[in-house]
């Protein structure tokens, strides 16, 4: 209401510098640029790479097709490399024999906020000279070894989209790790204009300098953001009670009926974002989902395999070795409901009727 009373409805007004400063703080990046979404975030990051017509960009299977989208949209080709068992993240032992002349940058996606192997992968990016992309919208307060994700890349994407831990409906940030790019990222956002750089009195008329789009959120969603970050400890523990409880509450039921729990490495925290399981196989996952919706538990799978989607298929193609865990994967995972509203009891309720589903 703040925003809106105060007129200051466009974009950087004074709400989104509050929510970029406390971005800052959460994720210790250098810069942060809030976009209205993380989707627009990740096409920046694309414009930023310069990246040309048949140039590659290495990515998981396993994710969201903006990944993958907004390197298509500049000609680049998404190699999708399969992703291991545990953790459901890019498998790093993979990424070096999808890397040739034509790689230009590895996009990371941290799912469900646990980190993917940020040594390895940072390491195989310094050796080879690619640039690394973290897809943060899952992992906003997580951590890899002391470290927020969302510092690790050169660029790091966060999504507000209504389904994240904060979220504004529709909105993202780009992080940027590499103070080299802020200038151009600024111009970028603004349309392709020095923009920023006029309102802050550096130049005296802004012009057309660069190509850009309108990546910038109105104050007014800026607003809601800063609501929810300045909330984000809150929002975080209650997060955390509903993770905590299906995981100790589903340990012995899962154990005996052949289902995995999510795996957290060493050296990972996560931010609680989801909470899946892993059936034995697609018919029990499907008569699962069945079994809970009759219980008014709505349960959903996720993300399908990228590589051999039509679009996968057209713009991308799969790394060496294929992508076998995550058509697998695909298939078996389910996501039981996690909110921050979600309460002590609405947890309890979910646990009984997983638990009374018995493995076929
Ligand atoms: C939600 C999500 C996106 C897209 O976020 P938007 O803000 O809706 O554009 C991209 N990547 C991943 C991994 C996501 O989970």
């Amino acid at each position: 209401m703040e925003a809106v009373r105060g007129r200051a409805t466009r974009g950087d007004g004074p709400f989104t510098r509050r929510a970029s400063d406390l971005l800052g703080k959460i994720t210790g990046a250098s810069q942060v640029l809030l976009t209205t979404s993380c989707t627009h975030a990740l096409e920046m990051s694309a414009i930023l790479l310069d990246l040309q017509a048949g140039d590659e960009v290495i990515m998981p299977s396993f994710t969201f097709m903006s990944t993958a989208n907004a390197y298509a949209l500049r000609g680049a080709v998404p190699v999708f490399v399969d992703c291991r068992p545990d953790t459901l993240n890019v498998d790093e032992r993979m990424i070096e024999a999808a890397i040739t002349d034509r790689t230009r940058a590895v996009v990371v996606v941290h799912y469900a906020g646990i980190a993917c192997a940020m040594k390895e992968i940072d390491e195989l990016c310094e050796r080879y000279g690619l640039a690394l992309i973290e897809d943060n919208a899952h992992g906003l307060g997580g951590f890899y070894r002391d470290r927020p994700l969302g510092s690790f890349g050169r660029m790091a994407a966060q999504s507000f989209h209504e389904t994240k831990n904060v979220q504004c409906g529709e909105g993202g940030a780009l992080l940027l790790n590499d103070v080299g790019l802020a200038s151009r990222a600024e111009i970028i956002r603004e349309k392709g204009t020095d923009r920023s750089r006029f309102f802050r009195g550096q130049v005296d008329k802004y012009r057309w300098v660069d190509i850009g789009s309108s990546y910038l959120p109105s104050d007014v969603l800026a607003a809601q953001l800063t609501s929810q970050l300045e909330d984000f400890d809150a929002i975080q523990l209650r997060r955390h009670a509903g993770w905590s409880a299906y995981h100790e509450g589903l340990a012995e039921w899962s154990a005996s009926n052949g289902v995995l729990r999510p795996v957290v490495p060493d050296g990972c925290e996560h931010p609680a974002h989801l909470y899946y399981l892993l059936l034995p196989d697609l018919g029990n996952r499907q008569e699962f989902i069945r079994h809970l919706a009759a219980r008014g538990v709505q349960a959903a799978f996720h993300y399908q395999p990228l590589h051999s989607a039509p679009a996968g298929l057209r713009f991308g193609r799969v790394a060496p070795g294929g992508c076998p865990v995550t058509e697998e994967i695909a298939d078996r995972l389910v996501r039981l409901p996690l909110f921050a509203d979600l309460d002590e009891a609405g947890v309890a309720r979910v646990i009984d009727a997983v638990q009374a589903y018995e493995v076929i």
